[in-house]
């Protein structure tokens, strides 16, 4: 079924000299439970702007999101992946990847647990005590993943993460992300400038497509099965 559909939405940004920036033009889609949808579309259409609406991180200007359960909360319902894996440097890798259940009252003795599952499931099980400096960029974007997941949120958006990863160290990641994906039947939506990594990855990929300057409508290319 249908866990949440954008109408219309939109997002205008004000500019110091009083501008108007049309961030995010008129964009419909809906997206399904259990689905991995994938959204391209070349830099600065809005892709960011609409994964940060959808994650309740900015409000749009215009249009509205339909949630089948009723709006989310944010860091509960919602998982984010960043480009650059986002972990307090200070903590643990288990420490980082248990702090949404910490920030959500999650006992420690069963945030230990699942964080410790987590991490095991993306490949990290022995290198909880880690620091994040220690980890190579694609095992501190698995521990990301990991946190993002933990809480076993509604919806994960994950908005290039590995943008920042090498090629082959890209590949073997869309390929844990396939068998992490597996195991947790998670709802997600991944953005990418690939649309090799797109058709890789996705049961559906949607194409934000530019006008000059501009953007226009969201378009769907329906690649998998229903
Ligand atoms: P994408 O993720 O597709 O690269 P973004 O959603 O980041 O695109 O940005 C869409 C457009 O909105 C870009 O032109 C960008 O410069 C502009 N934009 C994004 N965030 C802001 C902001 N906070 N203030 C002003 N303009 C913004
Ligand atoms: P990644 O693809 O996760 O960035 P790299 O290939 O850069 O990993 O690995 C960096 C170092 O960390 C290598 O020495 C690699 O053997 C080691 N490493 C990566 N993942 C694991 C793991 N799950 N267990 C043990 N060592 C690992």
């Amino acid at each position: 079924g249908e866990l949440v559909r954008a109408v219309g939405l939109t997002k205008l940004y004000k500019t110091r000299n009083g501008d108007t920036v049309e961030a995010l033009s008129p964009t419909s889609i809906e997206i399904r439970d259990g689905e991995f949808l994938s959204l391209i579309g070349p830099s600065g259409c809005g892709k960011s702007t609409f994964l940060k609406i959808l994650a309740g991180l900015e409000q749009p200007s215009g249009g509205s999101l339909e949630w089948r359960d009723g709006p989310p909360s944010t860091g509960a319902d919602v998982g984010y992946v960043f480009q650059e894996p986002v972990l307090l440097p200070w903590l643990s890798i288990l420490d980082n990847v248990r702090f949404p259940l910490d920030v959500f009252g999650v006992s420690k003795a069963e945030g230990n647990e699942r964080a410790a599952a987590m991490l095991a499931l993306v490949g990290l099980g022995d290198f909880g005590k880690a620091l994040p400096k220690e980890l190579s960029g694609g095992m501190r974007q698995r521990a990301a993943i990991a946190r993002a997941l933990v809480y076993r949120p509604r919806i994960v958006l994950m908005d290039e993460p590995f943008g920042a990863l090498d090629l082959l160290t890209r590949d073997r990641m869309n390929d844990e992300l396939l068998r992490i994906r597996a195991e947790t039947g998670s709802t997600i939506v991944f953005v990418t400038h690939s649309i090799e990594e797109a058709a890789y990855l996705s049961d559906r990929v949607a194409v934000m497509s530019p006008r000059p300057g501009r953007i226009s409508a969201l378009h769907e290319l329906d690649l998998g099965p229903e």
